[in-house]
């Protein structure tokens, strides 16, 4: 690589995100970096000396919308000259290939070389650079450089990576095989939270139920006790959950650490046994249904929320009415539903993509339908009733009426006379919709 020579003094840079909290928290882990090298965050990519474009390869969509805003930054570069690099997961997965293709973009850095990102932009891109290297440890970025988006909710990476290859799945090639960080890193990183004062915490991982410390073994029902203990902290969230590794012991300790809030995402992708089979999930719809029924039994106010496909390779109609009637078995309060799409080297890649789009967009719309039914009916009863609310803002909609999120991670707006962003408010729900709830607070 060549010599620094940029210093990186006042120059304004800005990060573009796609896809998941993981990114999310990439996303602020690379601006803390750069941040702390001397540059200056800005809200607008036309200002700014340095744009970092962190890419999501989830689903080929994730991957057309990233190659569209690509096309944007490459006619705003011939307006104005800027250093353009290219992160994360696309990054990862077509490294040097996308310095070919796209001749505008100065670096690609896969999600293990974030460490090197100061460096290239010093180097005042002299020579294109892309690094896609894998590290079998967690890579520790200082919690210290971190640049944080809110100041009341932050995002805490415990592991990274999965070694489960559901066929669907492009994960496992972009993250790479499971790493986690050391539970001291971790305890450290959230008591340092507590100390600047915030509120509520959410363990990030691909699969944070298969956390284990690299050095002692302790597992993730330890690090949500030794979490739990922080004082100042009030609530505790984690995601992604594979149903196979939630066990009985996880859900114990949920219900045992007060800390820990009663809102869980577990995803199921599909209620069909066989698809799941195709899926290499490693769970049949009874199985889940059972880690449903343990759940409800230990923690009745559990929020529920999913993740589903439709169209996978070779779904039959017969199949797909197996995930709408899961819907309506566990009636989650929330989902995150997709319609099939082949990524490249997964399992399911090689199979015939057989369900048409036009089939998959009805069953995806039949989906929707469905369970925007059921959230409204849920959301229904919480009328009338009080609920503690995390205030994170204002209402993107209404600047007048606060925003935040109650234990079970849905949307509540609410009136208030106080300024109340950053505390813990109870609100009274008078209304709702199928997306959010709406209410008042209790004390004006
Ligand atoms: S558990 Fe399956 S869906 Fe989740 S990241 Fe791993 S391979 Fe992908």
């Amino acid at each position: 690589m060549e010599k620094s020579t940029r210093n990186l003094k006042n120059l304004k840079f800005y990060v573009h995100t796609f896809g998941c909290q993981m990114n999310e928290n990439d996303s602020e882990r690379i601006a803390g970096i750069l941040s702390t090298a001397g540059g200056k965050i800005s809200s607008s990519p036309e200002e700014s000396d340095i744009i970092i474009v962190n890419t999501c390869a989830v689903r080929k969509k994730s991957e057309e919308k990233l190659y569209s805003y690509l096309g944007r930054l490459a006619s705003s570069k011939k307006k104005k000259k800027r250093t353009i690099g290219v992160v994360g997961c696309v990054a990862q997965l077509y490294g040097p290939e996308l310095l070919e293709k796209k001749s505008f973009i100065d670096f690609v850095l896969g999600p293990d070389n974030y460490n090197l990102i100061t460096e290239i932009i010093q180097s005042n891109h002299e020579e294109k650079f892309a690094s896609t290297s894998w590290s079998r440890e967690y890579k520790e970025i200082p919690h210290e450089k971190i640049f944080r988006e809110s100041n009341i909710s932050a995002y805490v990476t415990i592991m990274e990576g999965c070694n489960n290859f559901c066929s669907y799945c492009i994960v496992p090639f972009t993250r790479g095989r499971e790493k986690c960080r050391p539970l001291q890193k971790i305890t450290q990183e959230i008591q340092n939270l507590a100390n600047k004062g915030y509120k509520e915490i959410q363990l990030l991982g691909q699969n944070v139920n298969s956390y284990k410390d690299p050095e002692t073994e302790k597992d993730f029902s330890v690090l949500l006790k030794e979490a739990n203990r922080i004082i100042a902290i009030e609530w505790i969230r984690f995601i992604t959950s594979h149903p196979k590794n939630f066990t009985k012991n996880i859900a114990e300790t949920m219900k045992g650490s007060e800390k820990v809030c009663h809102q869980l995402h577990l995803p199921v992708q599909s209620g069909s046994s066989s698809v799941l089979k195709r899926m290499n999930r490693g769970y049949t719809r009874e199985e889940y249904l059972e880690k449903i029924t343990f759940l409800r039994d230990l923690m009745p106010d559990i929020s529920l929320s999913t993740d589903i496909i439709v169209g996978f390779p070779g779904e039959t109609e017969k199949e797909f009415k197996e995930t709408l009637s899961i819907l309506e078995e566990v009636r989650f309060n929330n989902i995150f539903s997709f319609r099939y799409s082949p990524r490249p080297f997964t399992g399911a890649y090689k199979e015939k993509d057989n369900v048409s789009f036009e089939e998959k967009k009805r069953r995806l719309i039949e989906v929707q339908n469905l369970q925007k039914k059921i959230q409204l009916e849920l959301n229904e009863s919480t009328i009338g009733k009080v609920m503690k609310v995390l205030c994170t803002g204002k209402s993107k909609k209404a600047p007048r009426i606060y925003s935040g999120r109650n234990e079970g991670y849905q949307v509540v707006n609410f009136k208030s006379k106080n300024d109340v962003i950053g505390c813990f408010v109870d609100v009274h729900i008078t209304s709702c919709g199928p997306y959010s709830l709406h209410g008042e607070a209790t004390k004006q």
